[in-house]
C-alpha cells in the first residue's frame, strides 16, 4: 500500500467513525460556525456552547484528526468549532505537530549520518587491513580471504549507497540524485 492510499483509508476509517457516532448528527450545524459579520458577543456564546457539546461526543479524537488532515482552521479566523477546539486551536495543533514531525525527521537523519559515517570508518578499516596491503604485497592473501574481505567491502558501500540515497529522497533530490 503507498502512503497516498494509507492516507485516503485513514480518511476513510475516520469519516465512517464520525458518521457513526457525531454526537452533533441531529444538531443544528450552523452552532459550530460564525456567521458573517456576526458580533464577538454573539459567537463567542454560541463558540462556547459547541465546545461544551463536543466535550461528551464519543468520537471526539477522530474528528479532531481528521480535521487536522483536512487542513481546517486558522491562526487568523475565529470563526468555527470542530471537536471542541476553536479554529485557532486546531491551527496550533497543526502547527505543534507539525514541528514534532519536523524534529522526528531530523533526528532520523542524524541517526542515518551516523550509520554512515559507523559503516564509511568500517569500510576504511578493512581497506587498510587488507591483507596485499598489510603484508606490502610481498606475500599474496590467500584468494578465499580476499574474496571474503572484497565482498563484507561491496556489502557496506551498498548500505552507505542506499542510506545516501534514501536520506537523498526525503529531503526531495529525488531517488537519482
Ligand atoms: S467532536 Fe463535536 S464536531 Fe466533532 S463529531 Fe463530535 S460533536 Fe460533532
Amino acid at each position: 500500500m503507498t502512503s497516498t492510499q494509507a492516507r485516503h483509508t485513514r480518511r476513510a476509517v475516520l469519516q465512517s467513525a464520525i458518521d457513526a457516532g457525531a454526537r452533533c448528527a441531529t444538531a443544528d450545524p450552523d452552532l459550530w460556525f460564525r456567521t458573517d459579520n456576526e458580533p464577538d458577543t454573539e459567537w463567542h456564546a454560541r463558540r462556547d456552547q459547541a465546545i461544551r457539546f463536543c466535550t461528551g461526543c464519543p468520537v471526539r479524537a477522530a474528528c479532531e484528526e481528521l480535521a487536522l488532515r483536512n487542513g481546517d482552521g486558522n491562526q487568523d479566523t475565529d470563526e468555527m468549532v470542530r471537536a471542541g477546539l476553536t479554529g485557532q486551536e486546531l491551527a496550533a495543533v497543526r502547527s505543534h505537530q507539525e514541528q514534532r514531525l519536523a524534529a522526528a525527521v531530523a533526528a532520523d537523519q542524524d541517526t542515518d549520518g551516523r550509520h554512515m559515517r559507523d559503516l564509511t570508518v568500517l569500510v576504511q578499516n578493512e581497506v587498510i587491513s587488507s591483507p596485499d596491503k598489510r603484508q606490502g604485497r610481498a606475500r599474496l592473501a590467500p584468494a578465499r580471504v580476499q574474496t571474503e574481505q572484497n565482498h563484507l567491502v561491496q556489502m557496506l558501500t551498498a548500505r552507505i549507497n542506499e542510506i545516501r540515497t534514501a536520506r537523498r529522497a526525503r529531503a526531495g533530490w529525488g531517488v537519482a540524485a
